[in-house]
């Protein structure tokens, strides 16, 4: 470790991992939270215990302006004092991925993972794959394990599968991961970042340090992702999922190693033969998308897992991916009625794929606090599949301003009993009830998790 001490900002999981870490090293620590409940205060106490500085309650900014570095959790937005205070005395700032990834033995590898929507999905199945494959392999990063706990191990594991939002992405300016995997780009977090290039610009900083034996998993199908990515060294693969017959009669597609064909049900990979469309036991085609990203990923990472009895264990490893919380997952059917949690749809493109998923007359709810992106994108897919629109929480009026006249809409307000009880009124057997709100959760929930709860609590377990 340098000399100097490091401020850690935020006792959050991550934040507690980091400084431990950095202590461990032989560095020195200031961690320090402006909140002060029991939670805090016990990791505090913890941390204290260990001989790391920590203040709850404030942040001695005094302190922070000399440190040598930042380490700030992804939760606390660029307009914190502490952030500010950096960035007026130009300390750098790291993510807490860019402190650990310096304490990572080089025997293990990482598979990174960026992009809009798909993220967490196809994290956790590179996970899956790595694990059916016989490797010892974690999911980490902003799926919720914090890189440095896992460079605290006694035998730190040989894969991780690394999830990075863009708010990562713009501070660990070392990421330089076996495999990079781009799924998307589509506009979201309008309400942080200046202008979309400036947050598309995150995201490509996934490539910062592409070198020619590098592995690159992009989206075929997304012309915003191959734009940006031509011309970056490596070695590019690409998946595409053919909704159409046009290519498949020819069975051509070219510049793509993994291929859903949805016309013929079949998905392939280095033009033989994967799996059945039928097999992936996932709601709705971009998830197909997402397996193919995975798939892809992991055959690229090693030789060993691209062989026809790799491919095989993969096959059936995704035949048994049991999917993901919160993400169009069906949490019941109560007479007639099926009742699926998409809340960690917090923008309009998610809520677009999952309507667009959507095999019966869906009651849709929409809302929560407003991210900035207009929600007329959504009429097209809506007037098709959603019998009703429920607009609710902060956002309701826009929701309503944008959507009105063209798609039947009922405007509440801020209770959420109200909207799953209206919503259980007007459905109809053979229905479905679709929370996927394009919106963020925070004006009536902690988080999407207890969003997604709530919904199944009212819905089903009530
Ligand atoms: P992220 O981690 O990027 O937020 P998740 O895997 O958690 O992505 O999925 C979040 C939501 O995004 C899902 O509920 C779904 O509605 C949508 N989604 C998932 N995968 C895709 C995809 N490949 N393309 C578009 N939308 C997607």
């Amino acid at each position: 470790m340098g000399r100097g001490e490091i401020a850690v900002i935020g006792l959050g999981r991550s934040g507690r991992a980091v400084a431990e870490l950095i202590a461990r090293n032989g560095g020195r620590a200031y961690v320090s939270d402006a909140a002060a409940g029991d939670g805090v205060r016990a990791a505090a106490g913890e941390l204290a215990g260990k001989g790391i500085a920590v203040d709850v309650g404030h942040h001695d900014l005094e302190r922070i302006a000399r440190a040598v570095a930042i380490v700030a959790s992804p939760g606390v937005p660029p307009t914190a004092p502490p952030l500010l205070v950096a960035a007026q005395v130009g300390i750098p700032i790291l993510s807490e991925v860019e402190a650990a990834l310096a304490f990572l033995p080089s025997t293990t590898r990482y598979i990174a993972v960026t992009g809009t929507n798909g993220k967490t999905t196809v994290t956790a199945l590179i996970h899956h794959l790595l694990t059916a494959l016989g490797a010892r392999a974690v999911a980490a990063g902003n799926i919720g394990t914090p890189v440095s706990e896992l460079a605290m191990l006694g035998t730190p594991p040989e894969w991780i599968a690394l999830e990075m939002s863009s708010f990562q992405l713009h501070d660990t300016p070392s990421i330089a991961p076996v495999v990079g995997v781009l799924t998307n780009l589509a506009p979201d977090h309008l309400d942080r970042y200046a202008s979309l290039d400036e947050y598309y610009g995150d995201k490509m900083r996934l490539f910062a340090n592409a070198a020619a034996r590098a592995h690159w998993v992009t989206n075929a199908d997304d012309p915003e992702v191959q734009r940006l990515v031509r011309g970056i060294l490596g070695t590019h693969h690409r998946f595409t999922v053919e909704a159409s017959t046009d290519r498949s009669v020819t069975g051509e597609h070219p510049s793509c190693e993994a291929v859903a064909d949805l016309a013929r049900g079949e998905v392939t990979m280095f033009g033989a033969t994967f799996m059945r469309r039928a097999d992936i036991p996932l709601l709705g085609d971009h998830n197909v998308a997402n397996v193919l990203a995975a798939v892809l990923a992991v055959a690229m990472s090693d030789p060993s897992h691209r062989t026809p009895e790799a491919r095989a264990r993969m096959a059936a490893a995704v035949a048994t991916f049991g999917g993901m919380p919160h993400r169009l997952q069906v949490v019941g059917e109560v007479d007639g009625v099926q009742w699926i949690n998409d809340s960690k749809a917090t923008n309009v493109s998610s809520t677009r794929v999952a309507v667009a998923g959507m095999t019966r007359p869906a009651i849709v709810l929409l809302g929560g606090r407003h991210k900035g992106e207009p929600y007329s994108a959504l009429i097209p897919l809506l007037q098709r599949h959603a019998r009703l629109v429920i607009a609710y929480g902060e956002a309701a009026d826009r929701i309503e301003a944008d959507l009105n006249g063209h798609v039947p809409l009922e405007r509440l307000g801020s209770s959420f009993e109200e909207v799953i009880s209206r919503a259980r009124a007007v459905a109809q057997p053979g229905d479905a009830v679709l929370l996927s709100p394009a919106c963020s959760s925070f004006d009536m929930f902690s988080n999407y998790e207890a969003r997604g709860a709530t919904f199944q609590r009212l819905a089903v377990d009530a």
